[in-house]
């Protein structure tokens, strides 16, 4: 099966050639004939498998078909989704797969201006995605207009439920007209959302690419029963011991968060923490730092569970279990994705022990937690398969960070020096002032040759200083094998 025989057009495959997809992943292979057929569709699929796409590429296939490209756009596809960070990725992937089709995508979330989203709605586009709360609003003030909306998708449809969304979902929906195509996505499927499902899907296509909460196979799953207390050195022990390329490291709270990144970076491991109290564009930057990896930690509440896919990510670390099960499956999503390999290393305090045990229920077998005393080191043996990511560790970061307290310190001493050499200088020329201004001098009034003379003298001595602070910084420059590009002024 490929691409072609989904029933996909030129211009779609030549963009996902573009991306080396060779084949479809089960979910698209499902997925795109029936949302090509107009079906309804509830969809069960494990994270990273290619759900993004399994919608999206349907959705530019028919708009090839329409041939859209004159007629005025009010918002044909909506899709909703629980984050701000899922939606911009699916803006992401829209722009990617529709490379040659260049549809109209209008990004409507909280966090950010209103005033720009007012004028794009405004304008019409081929697909709005966005996270319910802020469409509410838009749908309210009149603005985005849902009258013509023939197709919508809820993707990671549990969390919106989680996340409270039930309401502003229902009211959205009940602004759409009757007669439209409907696609349900989660990765997992408890009670609320197939009585959502039920509630406005018509005889939807089932389709299960694999049990509902199992991770995938790839995910080499640890898990050590610890001492509160004790975490923060196993944690250390994970950075100072192993390779570990790209990690999130998950945490309960916001506070938590901020506490855990402001330890860890005072021992010299560079994280930084993304949660629900981070300004829009500190979540932003902070995202964008770790998908690029100038930032290979990423400490964060679960906004970031589900649906962020940043390639790479070796490592996924429990630093808090998750207070619901299913969370857990989300979180360890984000490693191992597209065929790729990965680690999740659970924390686990013997108070959490029930949760573990009912993550165990939930997947369906046991996790073998290994108990560890503080005087242990945790050690991890080598991941069970091969893993290809690249070579780059955070020991480096540490070694790094380590190199510049070195080089702060150098410099600290050299500052020192200079210091104490201005200190004289500055005692010399205080006693020189003191001597001019001696009673004995005191009632003399200059005569402008002096002054002259004494400017002429200060203007030096400036010069001097310059040239001595000159040398000095040139010098400093070399010694710390700073760039020769310097042209200092004083
Ligand atoms: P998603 O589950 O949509 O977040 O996708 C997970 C990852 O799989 C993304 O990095 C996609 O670029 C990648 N992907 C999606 N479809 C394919 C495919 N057919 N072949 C290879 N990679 C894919």
């Amino acid at each position: 099966m490929n691409f072609k025989d989904l029933g996909l057009s030129g211009p779609i495959l030549r963009a996902i050639t573009f991306e080396n997809y060779n084949k479809p992943t089960p979910i698209q292979i499902s997925v795109i004939p029936k949302f090509l057929n107009n079906d309804d569709i509830i969809g069960i699929a494990q994270t990273g498998t290619g759900k993004t796409a399994a919608f999206v590429l349907p959705i530019l296939e028919r708009l090839i078909k329409k041939n859209t490209k004159n007629i005025e756009k009010k918002f044909p596809v909506l899709i909703l989704v629980p984050t701000r960070e899922l939606a911009m990725q699916i803006v992401d992937k829209i722009s990617i797969y529709g490379k040659i089709i260049r549809p109209k995508t209008v990004l409507v979330v909280g966090g950010a201006k209103p005033g720009p989203q007012i004028k794009s709605l405004k304008k019409g586009a081929d697909i709005v995605v966005a996270t319910p709360g802020r469409l509410l609003d838009h749908v309210q003030s009149k603005v985005a207009i849902l009258s013509e909306t023939n197709t919508i998708i809820l993707d990671e449809a549990d969390q919106m439920l989680d996340l409270g969304f039930m309401p502003s979902i229902k009211s959205i929906i009940s602004n759409l007209p009757k007669d439209k195509q409907s696609i349900l996505l989660s990765a997992t499927m408890p009670k609320s959302v197939r009585m959502l499902a039920d509630s406005f899907l018509k005889n939807p296509q089932e389709i299960n690419v694999a049990p509902a909460a199992t991770p995938i196979e790839l995910i080499d799953q640890r898990v050590f029963l610890v001492k509160r207390e004790a975490k923060i050195k196993f944690i250390q022990d994970i950075f100072n011991n192993h390779n570990i390329y790209k990690s999130i490291i998950f945490v309960r709270t916001k506070i938590g968060a901020n506490k855990l990144a402001f330890k860890l970076n005072k021992l010299g491991i560079k994280v930084d923490a993304i949660h629900g109290d981070k300004s829009q564009s500190q979540r932003n930057r902070t995202l964008k730092n770790f998908r690029i990896s100038k930032l290979n930690i990423l400490i964060a509440t679960d906004i970031a569970a589900r649906g962020i896919d940043i390639e790479d990510i070796s490592h996924i670390i429990n630093y808090d279990m998750p207070n619901d099960s299913e969370i857990y499956v989300h979180r360890i999503g984000r490693t191992a994705r597209a065929g790729k390999n990965g680690m999740a290393i659970s924390l686990c305090e013997i108070s959490e022990k029930k949760k573990l045990q009912s993550i165990e229920n939930l997947i369906n077998y046991s996790l073998n937690a290994t108990v560890l005393n503080i005087s242990d080191n945790l050690v991890l043996d080598k991941i069970k398969q091969n893993i290809n990511f690249k070579n780059k560790t955070n020991d480096i970061n540490i070694n790094k960070k380590s190199k510049s307290i070195k080089k702060k310190s150098t410099a600290k001493l050299f500052n020192k020096k200079a210091k104490k050499r201005f200190a004289k200088k500055r005692k010399k020329k205080k006693s020189e002032e003191v001597q001019n201004f001696s009673p004995k001098n005191n009632n003399k009034i200059f005569s402008d040759e002096d002054k002259k003379t004494n400017n002429n003298k200060t203007v030096f001595k400036k010069k001097n200083r310059n040239r001595l602070l000159k040398n000095r910084f040139k010098k400093g420059r070399k010694e710390f094998n700073l760039d020769s590009s310097f042209s200092g002024k004083f």
